[in-house]
């Protein structure tokens, strides 16, 4: 994934980061400096988030690391500074959001092969309180910052886009949650840190002007593709709608669901963005809520497309000043069209179906359905349907012993019928592919992990890490780093669902 030879490597210590967004209408920001942690002490760092940022791994040394995220010794030209955004939360609008935890460090100049140069942000997030903390401490806890550290790395192997994290840090000062907890920092990394909540707050604040400041800046720092457009800012709405389709298609496929996908939490590249109570399910459950707080599921798992839809609807309205009203009307309409085309190529991808057949939704809808009803395992699943591609005299055949684990997990006797109709037509679905099975299983075997980053596993690493063994996190950064081979020294039970069908509740408070 680096794009660097070691000749262009910076060190950490000489890091340089520059300030553009801080050239940005003053009322978008505040400039501070993070209020320093006490005994900060390095829990992982993240070789390949360096490697991609041009960062020679060799010096992270904990001690700069440390030093840097509990707040003691900023690059030399750092700037930071805590952003102002506003946002719907559960449908309702805050204009009172900000980064209340986080500061943006400043943006790091990455080479990029072609001699060119890409733009980084570098994010502090639990830094100390801001103007815009309301009654929040500022801090972050190791619990949830461990869990931001390892989805973002679970989700960029599985190709769906995040926010990743460059190091995690734990510090000596005990925070409150739902019961005291040690506190730590991440350095977020991500191209952007803005969201649809800085147009809703520029937007209902009515500073117009202001507003298209920053949708030019968007256009040019992120979406230059674009300016040469008919209409650019209508040619970046629609950009942002296709990124955030490609999003939630990658996590309808693998069974994530965010738990927060308020408005505030949406990022203008459709990167998955602001990890709180978020989960990879365990069994599929087209219904299932994992945020407590969450108690009409308007953020359950099927719904999330809609939700994208709807939070792009309120980005819409936030930039009617500056793109014709109708053209918007008519955009977002192509939406649920993004969304489809994107999920059926996962989807295909997932099943190992290169050729693109008009009979495959109904295939798929077939297919959740039977996962649905059994509230099956499904990750596993995928992974047997993969081992279990064959041919008999020539005809595509799914070896049904690789299956056998799956079908003891369906509930009735019927369901294990519809399970033989389903593999049935599958099979017939497969002789309109022109590859052979043992090119389709290895297709198959790279998309379809070994292990996902279930809470049962983070669960167990934050209950060691806050011993203070981190080698476990250590351990499970490498595994979901290449998530689709086999690794030693994992508990093969953590690749499975915890026997109850209860889902574990998560709470937002992190
Ligand atoms: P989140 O739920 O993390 O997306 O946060 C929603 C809003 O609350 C954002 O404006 C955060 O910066 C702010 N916030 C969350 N936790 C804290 C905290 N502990 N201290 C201050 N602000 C916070
Ligand atoms: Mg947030």
């Amino acid at each position: 994934m680096s794009n660097h030879s070691a000749s262009c490597w910076t060190s950490l210590p000489t890091l340089q980061l520059q300030s553009h967004f801080a050239q940005l209408p003053g009322h978008l920001y505040t400039r501070m400096e993070p209020t320093p942690l006490p005994d900060p002490r390095l829990v992982s760092a993240n070789v390949k988030v360096a490697e991609q940022l041009g960062i020679d791994p060799c010096s992270l040394q904990p001690d700069l690391l440390a030093s840097l995220m509990g707040g003691h010794e900023l690059p030399e030209q750092a700037a930071p500074l805590a952003m102002k955004y506003a946002g719907h939360q559960f449908g309702v609008y805050n204009p009172q959001l900000g980064d209340g935890r986080g500061l943006l460090l400043g943006e790091l100049a990455v080479p990029q092969a072609d001699g060119s140069e890409q733009l980084w942000d570098l994010h502090l997030k639990g830094a100390g309180q801001t103007p815009y903390s309301r009654m929040g401490d500022g801090r972050a806890v190791l619990r949830s910052s461990l869990r931001e550290y390892l989805i973002g790395e679970a989700l960029t192997y599985l190709n769906i886009p995040s926010t990743r994290a460059l190091a995690l840090c734990v510090n000596s000062q005990q925070v409150v949650r739902e019961r005291l907890e040690p506190g730590a920092t991440i350095i977020r990394v991500s191209r952007s840190h803005v969201r649809f909540g800085h147009f809703e707050h520029l937007y209902y604040s009515r500073q117009h002007d202001d507003l298209k400041v920053l949708a030019d800046y968007c256009l040019e720092r992120w979406y230059p593709q674009c300016r040469d457009a008919e209409k650019p800012y209508l040619a970046m709405f629609k950009a942002i709608s296709q990124a955030s389709a490609h999003t939630v298609a990658g996590w309808i496929a693998y069974g994530f669901l965010h738990g927060v996908m308020n408005t505030d939490n949406m990022s203008i590249l459709g990167e998955t963005f602001d990890h709180g109570p978020f989960a990879f399910i365990d069994r599929w459950k087209e219904n299932a809520v994992y945020n407590h707080t969450d108690r009409e599921g308007r953020y359950a798992f099927d719904k999330q497309p809609d939700v994208m839809h709807w939070n792009l609807s309120a980005l819409a309205q936030a930039l009617t000043p500056i793109i014709d009203v109708e053209d918007l009307k008519a955009e977002l309409e192509n939406f649920p069209d993004y969304y489809q085309q994107a999920y059926l190529k996962r989807m295909r991808e997932r099943l190992g179906l290169a050729f693109e057949d008009e009979g495959d939704s109904e295939l798929l809808r077939r297919w959740r359905a039977l996962l649905n009803m059994n509230e099956v395992d499904f990750n596993p699943l995928y992974r047997a349907l993969a081992e279990g591609q064959s041919e008999q005299d020539g005809q595509p055949v799914i070896d049904r012993a690789a299956l056998q684990a799956f079908r003891d997990q369906l509930g009735e006797p019927s369901q294990s019928l519809w399970l033989d109709s389903w593999l049935k037509d599958y099979e017939a679905r497969l002789t309109l592919e022109s590859r052979n099975a043992a090119k389709r299983q290895a297709a198959m075997l790279a998309v379809n992990p070994v292990y996902i980053l279930r809470t049962r596993v983070t669960d167990q690493l934050i209950s060691e890490a806050e011993k203070g063994n981190f080698q476990p996190v250590q351990d499970w950064l490498q595994v979901l780093q290449n998530p689709f081979e086999q690794h030693h020294g994992i508990a093969d039970e953590l690749r499975w669902a915890p026997d109850s069908k209860q889902l574990t509740m998560l709470s937002c408070s992190s």
